[in-house]
């Protein structure tokens, strides 16, 4: 018999080959060059696109060296920022949001716009990097020298990626782009995060779809400053009309907007590019007016205030559950509330004064 340590199986280790150290010689391994927070914020202001990507990359980091340094050019950038305009730009999956960014990017960069399209998508293990990962979005787009298409930071949680946005948005700014999308790829709570990052909120919309087809809920529609009517071409035209009849009637029954605005509903066509400067047009209005009336500035500050609440919320929580005597002493307090032999505000206390100590 052969023993198991002589035979030789797949399951063993085999020494292999001995590869040469370099197969081509004169193929250098090109190593990027550490840039500082000076280059960053440099590279950032002059309009660098490349440089930019790198700090985005460096805000999408885990790694707290590259957060230090993040937060320096954040921090660097902030006094270049605030000077575009920030739309959101949500919908159901198939509603044609990439066609109708595709093509309304199009149309406001040839009006000598620099547009930044960002993207929230909060599930993105399963769509890694989907923007630029599915060749076919935004084609047109991607190749214009006045467009930069950033995909959504995967493997974040929704606070993570809606964080990340926020700080990519600050150094978009500083890049002097004019125009930010921020894009929802996914469905459900990622509007809210969208929400509370720009300053007009466009819903597209397909006609002939229910509400409750189209995955709309209430809050949604009553969070949006524009409802657009997608694929309103060819057959579609009528029934895309219908529509937005339906919803001008629907938007009647909605609070009135606290800055005055109307809420406007309106067709397109984004494959055929129809209506499109009509969107635009809409977002300069909105612009114009809430500037004009300071609700503009107003929304701005009021999300600031709500980041810094949300920001200490989270850091408080965080830093509580992750102490160790904490965990242990829930661990602990658990079976007993579930036993009925302590009150949960008891045992909560319990909790509190440990951290208290
Ligand atoms: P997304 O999932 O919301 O990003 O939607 P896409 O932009 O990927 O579009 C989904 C499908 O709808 C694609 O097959 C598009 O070609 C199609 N589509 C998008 N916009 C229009 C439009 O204006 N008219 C018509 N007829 N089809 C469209």
């Amino acid at each position: 018999m052969v023993s198991s340590d002589t035979f030789d199986t797949a399951l063993n280790v085999q020494e292999g080959i001995e590869q040469p150290t370099q197969v081509n010689p004169f193929l250098q391994k090109k190593r990027k060059k550490e840039l500082s927070v000076a280059d960053y914020v440099n590279g950032i202001t002059g309009g660098d696109r490349v440089i930019l990507s790198r700090a985005i990359t460096l805000i999408e980091s885990v790694k707290p060296a590259h957060q230090v340094i993040a937060q320096e050019v954040i921090e660097k950038c902030l006094p270049y920022s605030g000077h575009s305009v920030r739309i959101g730009i949500t919908g159901v999956p198939g509603v044609g949001k990439s066609t109708f960014i595709e093509s309304f990017g199009t149309h406001i960069t040839a009006q000598g716009k620099q547009l930044a399209v960002l993207a929230i998508d909060p599930s993105s293990e399963r769509s890694k990097g989907s923007i630029l990962g599915d060749k076919t979005r935004m084609e047109q787009l991607s190749a214009n020298p006045r467009a930069f298409i950033r995909p959504s930071p995967s493997g974040l949680t929704l606070g993570g990626v809606a964080r990340k946005t926020r700080e990519s948005i600050i150094l978009c700014e500083a890049a002097g782009f004019d125009v930010i999308i921020v894009e929802t790829v996914g469905v459900g709570q990622s509007e809210t995060a969208v929400n509370s990052m720009v300053d007009f909120f466009l819903l597209l919309m397909l006609a002939g779809a229910g509400d409750e087809l189209q995955g709309i809920k209430r809050g949604i529609m009553e969070m949006a400053d524009a409802l657009v009517i997608n694929k309103a071409d060819g057959d579609n035209v009528r029934p895309s009309e219908l529509a937005k009849t339906r919803y001008q009637s629907a938007l009647r029954l909605f609070p009135k907007q606290e800055n005055g605005w109307e809420v406007p509903v309106t067709t397109c066509s984004a494959i055929e590019n129809h209506a499109i400067d009509k969107v635009w047009q809409i977002i300069c209005d909105f612009e114009k007016e809430t500037k004009n009336n300071g609700f503009f500035d107003r929304n701005r500050n009021e999300q600031h205030v709500k980041i810094f609440y949300d920001w200490i919320d989270f850091t408080l929580k965080n830093n509580f559950f992750n102490k160790l005597e904490i965990q242990n002493k829930i661990d602990q307090l658990l079976p007993l509330i579930l036993s009925g032999s302590i009150t949960p505000y008891q045992a909560g206390n319990q909790v509190f004064a440990l951290n208290d100590n």
